[in-house]
């Protein structure tokens, strides 16, 4: 199976929930109090004959108009129109906002040939929710115009595309894991978005259950060290993908 990181940016997130890009070479943490910092990076993954995206980033444009996640998918060799399954975790808009894009003003699908697969509660939820974490504009669009595929609970999407329902991070949130018999790979989305994570254990006030996704990035990188999956980090700064080893309680990322 092959991996290519699709770098988005870095972004600082302070209350407000609004990404603003963040250059570690030049801008000062120090002058924006109160924020996260965070990158973002979807996954491009070649598996067998098929072509995956797990999760869209913000869907930002370079300076010609074109999208990051499209560019960086040319880079890596690839066409954006042979995305054959676009593979959700959540969609806050920080994981969804690149499922769309807009040409000369006009909302169009970023991956016009894929199937885009949602876990029902989310989507439902998504739809409902009235927060500015979710950009209703672009659900509307998809269910006119895009190819879905609801996926519920935890299941087989195929048999090497597997989904877990986790929670805990939004109440209907997804991992995934692919398995093509000779690599096991797993994004853990945003209940494990970043290495630094597994190295200590604290409640964060950005998930829907903190306390369950403690313990999830617990048990996940105890199993990913057991079957030494490659774990796909979203948001992580230094490193975006890592085997994890688990020795005297001790994780580590290598
Ligand atoms: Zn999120």
């Amino acid at each position: 199976m092959q991996v290519f990181t699709l770098y988005e940016g870095s972004y600082s997130v302070a209350a407000d929930k609004k990404f603003i890009p963040f250059d570690p070479q030049k801008d000062n943490p120090k002058d924006r109090p109160a924020s996260l910092f965070i990158s973002v990076q979807p996954f491009l993954v070649k598996l067998g004959n098929q072509l995956l995206l797990l999760d869209t980033g913000l869907g930002y444009s370079n300076d010609k108009g074109e999208l990051i996640l499209h560019q960086n998918i040319k880079k890596a060799g690839f066409n954006p129109d042979d995305v054959d399954y676009v593979l959700m975790s959540h969609l806050h808009y920080d994981h969804s906002g690149g499922m769309v894009h807009k040409v000369d003003n006009l909302m169009s699908l970023s991956f016009p040939n894929a199937t885009y697969v949602i876990q029902r509660g989310e989507w439902e939820s998504a739809f409902t929710n009235t927060s500015s974490s979710y950009r209703t504009e672009i659900f509307d669009f998809l269910q006119r115009n895009a190819q879905l595929a609801f996926v519920e609970d935890t299941g087989d999407f195929t048999p090497q595309i597997r989904h877990e329902l986790t929670g805990a991070h939004t109440p209907y949130h997804q991992a995934w894991l692919l398995d093509d018999g000779q690599d096991k790979v797993f994004f853990g989305g945003d209940v494990l978005p970043e290495p630094g994570e597994l190295l200590r254990k604290f409640i964060a006030k950005y998930d829907y259950d903190g306390r369950k996704a403690m313990e999830l990035r617990e048990a996940y990188g105890k199993q990913a060290a057991i079957e030494n999956w490659n774990c796909l980090f979203y948001h992580g700064k230094d490193k975006t993908t890592g085997h994890i080893t688990y020795n005297d309680g001790v994780f580590a990322v290598i």
